[in-house]
């Protein structure tokens, strides 16, 4: 299926939005990139769909650029047009530091240079101390596009890069192969540290980032949302695993949440210059294996709001949290999985609880086939989310709990002496629960399914 059919298909399977946007960020269908048709075909398909809040994205492809650039300034003219905001997946731009050169390898006792391939095949990820030299070569990639929309008077609202496989990373064999390099020893005086390894690594990581990529941005265009996937302020704990990262081995220091090992992590968003957050709240298939709990849905969803709680909590009231989401499983296995689906129910109610715990806005990423219902499930809670919308401008959160059993979930934002609600039951139960606000205890009764505004004394 075409983007532009992906496109009508959700036009016709989703309803118009019955509370005004306003300000508030679009909901981001990753799916919905590079639509092509004629201008007036384009015109009523971006209208249709900003009218149900769904914002497009244009991708940038570097490689192809003297054909691809004039197409992305027309496209972002016709959204100048429409007064609809520009979102761009940048992956393109800033791809690859590790390009494959010899001069970024590791380097051996013997001076023979080697490669970490244990994150990608096909990406060879080399030695952060010998890759600045590749600093320029980006940041030219980087601003060829952002130039190009600046000289035109183009707006560029929102940058987000899927920027993963490339510059130092700490997962993985990375540990291993660094203390075999002779370089990284010498710039790691405590290497054998796995915290010094890590922040030393993520030093480099978030250098490059700020540097090649979010100040070039930024120095054009100062008000622009610039992000990358998986770049958030967190509270020195990472709580899931992408597609590519393996399980810690015994010498990587960790905590078990039953099954789940927990990460330390850096706190080192600042250093990134980015100017909003971009947790990625995926129903990792590995997440369902790690629980004993005969309530299905809450294995998914209780490591999906540990990842909510730390990102929303962690970000300053005044940085925009933009959410990766998705919810058919996420990297099954080849042979297929036996864990049972997150109900559509739990994963509604999971994103309700996002707007609640400080998430600004939701980006969808998915497969080909699972747009339309994808975008489904995300639009029609962030219609309904719309109804409240002095809540999401102005509220605070001020629930953060995570329930350690199946039990009941509640997460609220304040204004004033209001509160906006939802609760949240995996074991039935109709009774009100106490949760104790500005150290007040308040009564939250069962209300499964919606949210409700109550009164603070
Ligand atoms: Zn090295």
């Amino acid at each position: 299926m075409t983007t532009l059919e992906h496109a009508l298909e959700i036009i016709a399977g989703t309803q118009p939005l019955a509370h005004p946007r306003g300000n508030r960020i679009p909901f981001i269908v990753w799916r919905l990139t590079d639509l092509q048709g004629d201008d007036a075909e384009l015109e009523h398909t971006l209208r249709e769909l900003d009218a149900r809040g769904i914002a497009t994205v244009t991708t940038w492809h570097y490689g192809a650029r003297d054909k691809d650039l004039p197409r992305c300034l027309h496209y972002a003219g016709i959204l100048k047009r429409l007064g609809l905001p520009v979102v761009v997946n940048t992956t393109s731009v800033v791809n690859r530091f590790f390009n494959g050169d010899e001069r970024t390898a590791h380097i051996d006792a013997d001076g023979n240079p080697f490669f970490d391939l244990s994150h990608s095949e096909r990406v060879k990820i080399g030695c952060p101390f010998a890759v600045e030299f590749r600093y320029q070569a980006i940041r030219a990639q980087v601003e060829t596009y952002v130039k190009a929309h600046h000289e035109r008077g183009l707006p560029l609202d929102i940058l987000i890069a899927d920027w993963e496989i490339d510059g130092p990373i700490e997962w993985n064999d990375a540990w291993t192969h660094a203390k075999r390099c002779t370089r990284c020893c010498k710039s790691i005086p405590d290497i054998d540290d796995f915290h010094a390894f890590q922040a030393a690594y993520r030093r480099i990581r978030n250098e490059m980032q700020r540097q090649c990529y979010a100040d070039v941005v930024r120095s054009l265009y100062p008000n622009t949302l610039v992000g990358n996937y998986a770049e958030y302020p967190n509270d020195g704990r990472r709580h899931w695993y992408d597609y590519f990262e393996h399980p810690p081995k015994r010498e990587h220091p960790h905590t078990l949440d039953h099954l789940d090992p927990v990460r330390p992590w850096i706190n080192g968003f600042a250093d990134t210059h980015y100017t909003f957050a971009m947790p990625v709240v995926y129903t990792w298939h590995r997440i369902h294996g790690w629980y004993p709990w005969p309530e299905s849905d809450y294995r998914w969803f209780y490591s999906m709001l540990k990842v909510v709680t730390n990102s929303g909590r962690s970000a300053p009231a005044a940085l925009p949290v933009i959410s990766f989401v998705h919810w058919h499983t996420t990297s099954p296995p080849k042979n297929g999985s036996a864990a049972p689906q997150m109900s559509e129910r739990a994963y509604s109610e999971l994103l309700w609880h996002m707007f609640l715990r400080g998430h600004d806005a939701l980006a969808m990423w998915c497969t080909d086939p699972e747009t339309l219902k994808e975008t489904q499930l995300v639009q029609t809670v962030y219609a309904q989310a719309l109804e409240h919308a002095e809540f999401l401008d102005k509220g605070t959160p001020v629930l953060f709990d995570v329930p350690a059993e199946p039990g009941t979930v509640v997460s609220a934002l304040k204004l004033g002496k209001r509160l906006l609600v939802r609760r949240t039951d995996f074991r039935p139960d109709p009774t009100p629960v106490q949760v104790n606000i500005d150290g007040v205890s308040v009564a939250i009764p069962a209300e499964p399914g919606n949210c409700q505004i109550l009164q603070l004394p």
